[in-house]
């Protein structure tokens, strides 16, 4: 493949200018889904027909001269909790296997609108709860880089299907890192930004508070670009913000290297593995050596923020999942004598054990003599973790840190240990608890050639700062290595 044809920015750029076609592009990454996708399991599921029907329509209007959006061309898979007209819309899940939304979400109608073409809807964690993709009720997807590894999760199928070449950009939502840790574990880029600065109209919700959809790419510049064409005010939703980030001049300047730089010691305790730690602090001695301040700092970290999202996520969740009862939305069981059994069967026999658990926890904590000792006190938690932010960037630009404390593990490894799995989120739940943008890329590979992932944690609406100093790294550490399947 023409290195042009394998990014957003080089798809979009050459398809406007006439270097090859949209239904070139369109064909070549179904190829290569057909190729491999039985391997990866990236897909819930694909349109191929109308997506090439897309393509020649670009095709037709850029022979006639007319305009085409910013991202002309370019082939996107969607996280299977984005609503998508005329499209199933399954949350990995038995209880939406068959519903089909009747509208878009606010980034389907955007990406249409710019011209990039959905390719599928991607696997992920039955209702993004989970960290390995495993709990898909419908299949398990492979880690490109290797397939007896999991791709991370909750959106393990997006960020496989950008690492196997089967879309140069996909759509995630990351709830406690759901965007960051499998980008992390597939070796490419993915961002959580500011809360409030994508909509989340159409969004299925999981919690409210802490759900953002974010872009996953090959490259800082195509996350950058992604960005640019899904931000953006929407008065359905009414935590969507006026603010946006332009990227004006981002890429070629260079202020990057007089940024001031945090490192929260807690984030590199003894739970990190020795290579990731030692892969990210090359990064940090490459950063120093091109003039950026980098400094030590105390931000507490510890299983008391987990316990925190863990309670209010669930809460959140067993209060969004109320919905799905048989009657007003998704799977009715055959088997009720009344209205009662008819909701209690339709859930107990529709929803995976994961997303039980959450609702049971949900509740539990919500419920009247356990409210102040667990669900208030996750709140002050999270006040506490604002305040904790709050303080380190009154002093620094941005913070660096390890997005989960191993590479990609086995499948099978952690499946029956939720603890295990809860622990992966470590350093990437306080993120969404603060409402703070966050961005995950590749800093290296460990022995085993398994893809290493760096966080750059930025205060609301600092994006452009993370870029900049995403693009400066990327630009230094060079990683060329590429998935061979
Ligand atoms: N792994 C976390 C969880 O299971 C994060 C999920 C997410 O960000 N959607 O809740």
């Amino acid at each position: 493949m023409d290195a042009d044809m394998e990014t957003v920015c080089g798809i979009a750029g050459g398809v406007k200018e006439k270097k090859f076609k949209a239904a070139e592009i369109i064909e070549i990454y179904l190829k290569n889904i057909t190729k491999q996708e039985t391997k990866i399991n990236a897909f819930i599921s694909t349109r191929a027909v109308k997506a090439l029907d897309e393509a020649k329509m670009i095709d037709e209007k850029i022979a006639k001269g007319e305009r085409v959006g910013r991202l002309a061309g370019v082939p996107v898979g969607v996280k299977d909790n984005i609503c998508t007209e005329g499209i199933k819309t399954t949350c990995a899940s038995k209880m939406l296997e068959n519903y089909i939304s009747p509208y878009d979400a606010t980034v389907i109608e955007k990406l249409k609108k710019e011209g990039a073409i959905i390719i599928g809807k991607t696997n992920m964690d039955e209702f993004a709860m989970g960290s390995s993709t495993e709990n898909s009720a419908f299949k398990t997807t492979s880690n490109p880089w290797n397939l007896s590894r999991v791709p991370g999760g909750s959106s393990g199928g997006s960020a496989a299907a950008v690492a196997s070449d089967f879309v140069p950009l996909s759509l995630g939502s990351d709830t406690g890192g759901s965007i960051r840790q499998p980008a992390a574990f597939c070796g490419i880029v993915g961002l959580k930004p500011t809360y409030g600065s994508i909509s989340r109209f159409g969004l299925v919700a999981f919690a409210s508070s802490l759900d953002q959809i974010g872009p996953m790419t090959k490259n800082v510049k195509d996350c950058v670009l992604s960005l640019e064409v899904l931000q953006g005010n929407d008065s359905r939703d009414a935590t969507s913000s006026k603010r946006k980030f332009t990227a004006k001049y981002l890429l070629d300047s260079h202020d990057a290297n007089k940024m001031k730089v945090a490192i929260p010691k807690q984030f590199f305790g003894d739970e990190l593995d020795a290579e990731v730690k030692n892969s990210i602090m090359g990064s940090v001695e490459r950063l120093q050596d091109m003039g950026v301040k980098v400094d030590e700092v105390s931000m507490p970290i510890d299983e008391e923020i987990l316990s925190a999202y863990y309670i209010i996520s669930s809460a959140e969740a067993s209060s969004n999942l109320a919905r799905f009862d048989g009657i007003r939305y998704g799977y009715r069981t055959s088997e009720y004598n009344n209205v009662e059994e008819l909701m209690i069967n339709s859930r107990t026999e529709a929803f995976g054990e994961e997303v039980k658990r959450r609702i049971l926890l949900g509740t539990y904590v919500l419920s009247a003599g356990y409210y102040d000792a667990f669900y208030n006190k996750a709140h002050k938690m999270r006040e506490a973790i604002k305040r904790r932010y709050h303080d380190i960037f009154s002093k620094y630009d941005l913070i660096l840190s390890p997005v989960t404390p191993t590479v990609a593990f086995e499948k099978g490894e952690k499946i029956h240990s939720p603890m295990q799995m809860y622990l992966q989120d470590l350093y990437t739940v306080s993120v969404n608890l603060a409402g703070l943008p966050a961005l995950s890329m590749n800093c290296g590979f460990d022995k085993n050639n398994l893809p290493i992932g760096l966080q750059i944690i930025g205060s609301h609406y600092s994006e452009e700062k993370m870029f900049q100093l995403a693009y400066l790294l990327e630009s230094k550490l060079d990683l060329k290595k590429k998935v061979i399947l």
